[in-house]
């Protein structure tokens, strides 16, 4: 793979920037359609927020998968890149006026519903358009998922979703208002998941929570669980497509679905983190007393996964074959944490050698800001460059 980088036509670009291997993102897609495709009712949706790049939404819709949005910028962008406003579904526990009109103008398939209060304002919007809007309800099904504390969502005490102690009621109470349709349960447990079995107690209480609803005749047209499916930032070379046959099976076996009912996927990180690497140029070598230091010219501003969760990329020296040594990989930015790797092997490093920060499509580019007044970095796709 590290030889598949053109890293000869890098050189006249502008460092640091992301590039996106197109292959491996269309190699992904049709998996995940393979995959999805041999159990009846499985619809894919992508999150959005994973990597918004409007040439990365575009190849996404064109393969067919709806889209999972968290903002209104969101409904616009996936709108803008093709994907049909009957695939979008739109979360968030905060969702604003404007928001929800742009939702209702578009006719979104549905509304991922977080409150009672959203779902007020929701009826209050859409009656004043004379519509009536898709509503599910994200239920928290307090099923704890292995991962890093700041990205569990299904638990009790994250700030999402409705309590399942609560989901009846608030059933009923959509039920006595005009402009809002009940047609689902939602669920999102966490992201960077690798045990199947977090999805397997995920479809244990969605079979629970179906039992207890069938009993008081309430009709279910749709289940959405959500995303979380994690990769494997060890070997993005040799596992760069993530085992989707073992993840869909999973919800095959234990969701135990009722006729006529969709199941709906919301998957970000599964989709884009492997085609994506951040290019960054070496800026200085230096020697501290201990360590040896790789002076890139990203940092935390370009992908700030490292600084935010401790997170792992691979880090690759494309430039040279030579004899590796070990290196602290760090940015520019004015923050200890702006730490990208401590005491890793590289092919020995020089001043102008380029780094692939492997990985890096999913939260990379989507999370980038301008502290320190830098721009923000660009998106490359694999066909403009070769
Ligand atoms: C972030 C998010 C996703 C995608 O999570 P991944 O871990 O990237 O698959 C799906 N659904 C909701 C509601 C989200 O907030």
């Amino acid at each position: 793979m590290k030889g598949i980088f053109p890293k000869e036509k890098f050189q006249g670009i502008g460092t640091p920037f992301y590039y996106y291997d197109t292959k491996v993102l269309r190699d992904t897609l049709n998996a995940i359609n393979r995959e999805a495709g041999k159990h009846e009712g499985f619809c894919v949706h992508y999150a959005i927020k994973a990597n918004a790049n409007p040439k990365v939404l575009n190849i996404i819709s064109q393969a067919g998968l709806g889209a999972d949005c968290v903002s209104g910028g969101e409904i616009q962008a996936s709108i803008n890149a093709g994907f049909p406003s009957n695939k979008i579904v739109y979360a968030g526990v905060g969702k604003s006026d404007w928001e929800i009109n742009l939702g209702l103008d578009k006719d979104i398939f549905c509304f991922n519903v977080e409150s009672i209060p959203e779902l007020e304002v929701i009826n209050e919007l859409a009656s004043k358009k004379g519509k009536v809007a898709r509503v599910a309800f994200r239920i928290n099904p307090d099923v704890g998922a292995h991962t890093h504390s700041n990205i569990t969502t299904g638990l009790a005490e994250n700030k999402f979703g409705i309590a399942m102690s609560d989901m009846e009621r608030v059933i009923e109470e959509a039920a006595t208002m005009k402009n809002v349709r009940f047609v689902g349960l939602h669920f999102h447990i966490g992201s960077q998941i690798l045990d199947m079995g977090d999805f397997q107690a995920l479809c244990n209480r969605i079979n629970d929570l179906q039992r207890q609803l069938e009993i008081h005749h309430v009709k279910v047209e749709n289940i959405n669980v959500g995303g979380g499916l994690g990769v494997d930032y060890q070997h993005p070379n040799r596992l760069s497509i993530p085992d989707f046959k073992a993840y869909f099976d999973t919800y095959a076996r234990h969701l135990k679905l009722r006729p006529g009912q969709t199941l709906h996927f919301e998957l970000g990180r599964a989709v884009v983190a492997q085609m994506g690497s951040l290019i960054t140029r070496t800026l200085y070598v230096k020697k501290g007393a201990v360590k040896q230091f790789a002076i890139v010219d990203a940092g935390m501003t370009d992908l700030i996964r490292p600084a935010l969760y401790q997170a792992y990329h691979k880090i690759e020296n494309i430039s040279n074959d030579e004899e590796p040594d070990t290196y602290d990989v760090v940015g520019p930015i004015c923050e200890s944490s702006d730490v990208f790797a401590k005491a890793v092997d590289l092919n020995r490093v020089h001043r102008g050698d380029l780094l692939a920060i492997r990985s890096a499509g999913a939260y990379g580019e989507a999370m980038a800001s301008h502290y320190n007044c830098r721009e923000l970095p660009k998106g490359y796709v694999s066909e403009e460059i070769m």
